[in-house]
């Protein structure tokens, strides 16, 4: 079996449908007009949480506008129908067969739509809750463009939703063998494929070649881009790749952030997962995604997300 050509095919958390019609967040007519639409839809986030049915399917449950919580209003876009969709913070309201849950527990159940809806908004609520002060001037900033922009009172300085790109990487040698490795706080039996931060000044194609070679001593060829996802826990944007390994180099494991990496075939992680040493991602993960493109299947065991 070879690896696959092509991009990523499913990723849990890119599949938003909704149009974020960013021309109208600054337009403060249509905003009250689409509020005072009884067809609006509003979810309502607290702490990450917002409410779920799971019945017939999973689906977010939303409100209309008069019973969501007052205060900010944060436009998240608008269907193919015309209704709009808004996100506020605040208690969740009580609605009968719904219950709270996360994006980690739901994104990747959820149908295009509502996870599209669901990544949006926690981003935007954990950028709101960590970024209330201008970085200039340390006054208090305030919500505009329907919660896409905070601005500085005293120096004007405008301040956009902050994304932070990682890097992910399938890495395999010249027996096709995938890389994977297992974090310092990790529980025993997680494996993953490597990923790091982007570093100011560098490219995408210089962080995949430098984390390699930071966390497990390896120099790497050939590094492709494959595809992206948001990661708002809290706010990533990761971004996924493959790169090719010569020659026989023996690992060099980093002890700060790896605390064992080996190389693996299909069958070995197949047995590996089926002997319970190592447990499947789930399919929430863009590293899922990355290793079952190599693997050439769904991996055994997969948890549900
Ligand atoms: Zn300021």
């Amino acid at each position: 079996m070879t690896v696959a050509d092509g991009p990523l095919e499913w990723l849990a958390l890119a599949r938003g449908t909704l149009n974020r019609v960013a021309l109208h967040r600054r337009d403060d007519a249509w905003l009250e007009a689409a509020w005072a639409d009884p067809r609006s839809r509003v979810l309502v986030v607290e702490d990450g949480q917002v409410l779920v049915t799971h019945e017939p399917a999973p689906a977010l449950v939303f409100v209309p506008p008069d019973r969501a919580p007052g205060g900010d209003r944060w436009l998240l876009g608008v269907d193919d129908d015309g209704t709009a969709y808004f996100g506020v913070p605040g208690p969740l309201p009580a609605v009968e067969g719904a219950e709270p849950a996360g994006l980690r527990r739901v994104g990747a159940l959820l149908a295009d739509r509502d996870s599209g809806l669901l990544t949006h908004l926690v981003a935007l609520e954990h950028w709101h809750a960590t970024h209330r002060f201008c970085p200039r001037c340390g006054a208090e900033t305030e919500v505009t463009a329907a919660g896409h922009v905070r601005v500085c009172p005293k120096d004007g300085s405008q301040h956009f939703p902050r994304v932070d790109p990682a890097v992910i990487m399938l890495v395999t040698d010249a027996d096709d063998r995938i890389l994977l490795a297992r974090g310092p706080q990790w529980p025993a039996d997680r494996r993953s494929i490597l990923a790091g931060f982007v570093e100011p000044g560098e490219s995408l194609e210089q962080a995949v070649a430098r984390e390699v070679e930071e966390e497990v001593g390896l120099a790497v060829r050939d590094v492709r881009y494959l595809g992206s996802q948001p990661w708002p826990l809290p706010q990533s944007l990761m971004l996924g790749f493959t790169a090719k390994a010569d020659g026989d180099v023996p690992l060099r494991p980093d002890p700060e952030e790896i605390l064992d990496a080996a190389w693996y075939t299909r069958d070995e992680l197949r047995a590996a997962i089926d002997a319970g040493e190592i447990v499947a991602p789930g399919p929430l993960s863009i590293a899922a995604q990355l290793i079952m493109r190599w693997y050439g299947a769904d991996l055994p065991k997969m948890p549900p997300f």
